[in-house]
């Protein structure tokens, strides 16, 4: 491992460097040098072969390699079905993603090829060096060996156009990448809305996230294999401070202790735990974020503390038959949202030691009654008259999707009511779906237009120094902002008064990651979806 992070220490990188000396030696030198330990670096990097496990340490080598150890020869494939950039990228991918045989290449039909989708251009390796290659290089270069390669330097300027070309095929792969994601979102609303409309009695029955199966779940992770959301997760001072206050405060929980981190991301929590005094720390994590976590934890020294695993809990094995502690950011909207804490419970039932403990173990899910006249015309009476026009009919379609956003305290009208309290450290899966009765005490004379979910969060077992946060709309607003469930229409509400009412949060049987609630209030139900 250490060697790849090493790029002068490779001797044969060292070998491929071209001769520079024709140029002009004394122009531009830092700037020649800062571009040939880029080459350097580029090259180093090694490949993963299309079809085994083999890393090589370049293209060529792995191009060789495959027609050697595999029988097959990429340039003719490439050559054969003319492939230009993106048929090139989209082979590379499909023969990764389908894990095809090489022969499954030689006998390929007269016809569309099986890489047409552009589904394919979605790299399933991250920066896979075979990506960056040059079709028509490959095969220009298919003649010269190794030695012949390293005889043939090639001038400055080439290789600058050559980086430009590869920047600008990175680019538009990245824009059609763009695109491809749209549509793909887009297919997701319009699954939505068939699941949601659907006749379930039919179809088959996933009761838990458990019971995904590893490509099934693949949308869910990688939206956590971008950067992005981690990170608005880290930035998010009230979650991450909790975390890091609750460890550091509390580091004889710590101390000699080995932890799990469940979904460790990129390692945030699992530093904690170290530098709070753990023994050892597991951290898990099924998206391709690990890999940066990997580089992370070795940045900050913690290697020897902390041991890294890529997978789903449910599907890996740990290198230790129980743990002291589990960590875990699970939450979602609405707390429930996401079904992460289903895999937190499959986790403690089956690793945590007796007298272990999960944190954060307490939760709470409240509600409160908000008026906001205003908000309600904008998102329900809009749809009376747009534009001279009657689209009524989108109000089905627009109250029953609970919105996510901040929610202005001063729209509040009754004050909270919890209605649901979770024990992480014993509540059992069955439990996390429920029906609770509530009763919100009107602290205003007006109109309801809406009720908001939120929650919050406790580090309190064995704590000497507890530690909690809220998500509700009175403190300062967290990412995962509030829950709003709008109302079909205003109801009159007097100050002094208690709504009665009962909800039901399920989740749904087709894609247990998402969620309904059900209101029943002044006897009427409404449903509203959480995806
Ligand atoms: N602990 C990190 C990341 C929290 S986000 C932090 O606090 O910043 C939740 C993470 O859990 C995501 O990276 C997601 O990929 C991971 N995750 C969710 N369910 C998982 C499961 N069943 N197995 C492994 N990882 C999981």
């Amino acid at each position: 491992m250490a060697a790849n992070t090493d790029p002068h220490g490779n001797g044969t990188a060292e070998e491929q460097m071209p001769d520079l000396s024709d140029g002009d030696e004394d122009e531009d030198e830092d700037a020649d040098e800062e571009q040939w330990q880029w080459e350097e670096e580029e090259e180093s990097q090694p490949v993963t072969c299309l079809f085994c496990d083999r890393l090589l340490s370049s293209v060529p080598d792995t191009l060789q390699h495959c027609t050697a150890e595999h029988r097959v020869s990429l340039v003719d494939v490439i050559r054969k079905h003319g492939l230009d950039d993106y048929g090139y990228i989209k082979m590379i991918n499909f023969i990764r993603s389908t894990k095809c045989s090489p022969s499954c290449l030689g006998g390929l039909p007269e016809g569309p090829l099986p890489w047409e989708s552009e589904d394919f251009l979605r790299p399933v390796l991250q920066d896979d060096p075979l990506l960056q290659a040059d079709p028509e290089e490959l095969c220009e270069g298919s003649c010269s060996s190794r030695a012949c390669q390293s005889s043939t330097a090639e001038p400055y300027d080439v290789l600058q156009r050559r980086a430009q070309a590869a920047d600008e095929r990175a680019r538009s792969s990245e824009e059609a990448l763009a695109r491809a994601m749209d549509d793909l979102h887009k297919l997701k609303l319009l699954a939505q809305g068939l699941v949601l409309n659907a006749d379930t009695s039919k179809s088959r029955n996933l009761g838990t996230v458990g019971e995904l199966r590893e490509d099934e779940d693949e949308a869910y992770f990688s939206s956590y294999g971008h950067y992005g959301i981690h990170e608005e997760m880290l930035k998010d001072k009230v979650r991450t401070e909790s975390y890091r206050d609750f460890m550091y405060s509390n580091s004889e929980v710590f101390k000699d202790k080995v932890v799990l981190d469940v979904g460790c991301g990129t390692g945030i929590l699992s530093m904690f735990a170290a530098r709070a005094g753990a023994k050892r720390v597991i951290a898990v994590d099924q998206s391709e974020i690990i890999y940066q976590a990997m580089d992370i934890v070795r940045s900050n020294q913690l290697e020897e503390k902390i041991t890294l695993i890529k997978g789903r809990i449910e599907d890996i094995k740990l290198p230790v038959e129980k743990v002291d502690i589990i960590i875990s950011e699970w939450m979602g909207y609405f707390l429930l949202f996401e079904s992460m804490l289903d895999s937190v419970l499959y986790a403690r039932d089956l690793y945590l030691a007796d007298g272990g403990s999960v944190y954060p173990d307490l939760c709470n899910i409240s509600l409160a009654a908000v008026g906001d006249t205003q908000k309600h015309q904008d998102r329900v009476a809009f749809w009376d008259d747009v534009y001279g026009f009657n689209m009524a009919c989108m109000k089905k379609a627009v109250v029953p999707e609970a919105v996510v956003e901040v929610v202005n305290p001063d729209t509040l009208i009754s004050e909270p009511a919890v209605i649901q309290t979770i024990d992480c450290n014993r509540v059992c899966l069955s439990e996390l779906e429920f029906t609770a009765d509530f009763s919100l005490k009107m602290t205003k004379t007006t109109e309801c237009t809406a009720i908001v979910g939120y929650f919050d969060i406790f580090f309190d077992k064995d704590c000497s120094n507890k530690v909690m946060f809220s998500t509700g709309p009175q403190v300062t607003k967290t990412h995962w902002k509030q829950t709003v469930f709008i109302l079909d229409r205003p109801v009159p509400a007097q100050a002094g008064e208690e709504l009665q009412g009962k909800v039901t949060v399920r989740k749904n049987k087709k894609d247990p990651r998402s969620l309904f609630v059900t209101f029943d209030l002044w006897g009427r139900k409404q449903t509203y979806s959480l995806q």
